[in-house]
């Protein structure tokens, strides 16, 4: 080889060389910005309170002039515009039904996932209600249940009340764990049903009444409720947790749950697939107030001693919002 092509091959060589650390500098320079912009997007999401959505009970009729398969619709079809997933807390005792079965069936088959509520939605509290009983009603809606596909071992009691005496407390705490439930908390309590009464006994008086009222007071109730109880949860865990809101249900959910969404994410609230909220680890948590119950954030909040001049009891009820509601005249 002579000496001239040599040189020729050898400085095509260091181009190469030289083009290939230009390449390669250039490329971690852009992941090292990526992963900034990844980092402060990651940031910004952790600054932003989280929520989800769950439905207890069940309804299987038609409500207040709206066919079951309308307003069950609704709530199917806001969920879906907004890509949610969330999850029904069947009572079980309707659900045998043809209503029943269509109500779980397209539940099921939209996605979403249903899971334990009793059957008969007794009160734990009440001393005429023994473990056993009890036991016996989280097995009972287990049948109704464990067929669909979507079915997802969580339990939540009805009423938000865990028991009133340490035995029971503890012996249905064990019970779930013997067979493979996880309690499915609330974090965020409401008295969404509450509204709903009053919207269903209005419009069963006047089918042509103005809803719009109610509308903003579900949501303004709602979203009152989600940052009270976040705001207590950031002071307790020092993070926005991935909050499950409970609501029911029903005709009301049905009529506004697309602008209570909306609302949700207008106001920079992140809104999470129910299911995927409660793999957030504070659903773990175990509170040892007795009796117990009410939402997990009440409970720790009541165990903390720390918000003894806010909270009230029970946490949430028709009593505080009937003179709100007869003022407005709703
Ligand atoms: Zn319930």
């Amino acid at each position: 080889m002579d000496l001239n092509k040599f040189k020729l091959i050898w400085n095509m060589f260091l181009c190469w060389i030289m083009k290939s650390i230009l390449i390669l500098a250039a490329c971690l320079i852009s992941i090292s910005a990526q992963n900034t912009i990844l980092m402060e997007e990651q940031k910004v999401n952790e600054d932003k309170p989280m929520i989800s959505f769950t439905f207890d009970d069940g309804k299987t009729s038609d409500l207040a002039g709206y066919k079951l398969a309308d307003w069950h619709g609704r709530i199917l079809r806001a969920l879906d515009k907004h890509q949610l997933k969330a999850i029904m807390f069947v009572a079980g005792h309707n659900k045998k039904t043809v209503n029943g079965k269509y109500v779980l069936s397209t539940w099921n088959n939209a996605g979403h996932y249903l899971a334990n509520h009793t059957l008969n939605h007794p009160n734990f509290n009440d001393d005429a209600v023994t473990l056993a009983q009890f036991q016996n009603e989280l097995l009972a809606d287990e049948e109704v249940l464990k067929n669909y596909s979507n079915f997802i071992k969580l339990f939540r009691f009805p009423y938000l009340k865990e028991g009133n005496t340490p035995e029971k407390v503890n012996g249905f705490r064990s019970f779930l764990k013997q067979h493979g439930y996880k309690h499915g908390a609330v974090t965020v309590d409401a008295s969404d049903w509450y509204i709903d009464s009053r919207l269903r006994k209005r419009l069963t008086e006047n089918p042509e009444a103005a809803i719009e009222g109610f509308k903003k007071y579900y949501i303004n109730h709602l979203y009152e409720k989600a940052i009270f109880y976040d705001s207590i949860s950031l002071v307790l865990n020092g993070r926005h947790i991935a909050h499950s809101l409970l609501l029911h249900h029903n005709l009301v959910a049905g009529l506004f749950l697309d602008d209570l969404i909306t609302h949700f994410k207008a106001k920079g609230w992140r809104v999470v697939d129910a299911h995927k909220a409660f793999e957030d680890p504070i659903y773990n948590t175990i509170t040892n107030t007795v009796p117990a119950g009410e939402s997990l954030t009440w409970s720790m909040a009541k165990q903390s001693g720390r918000f003894d001049k806010i909270l009230r009891y029970p946490a949430e009820g028709d009593q505080y919002e009937k003179d709100k509601m007869d003022a407005l005249g709703l």
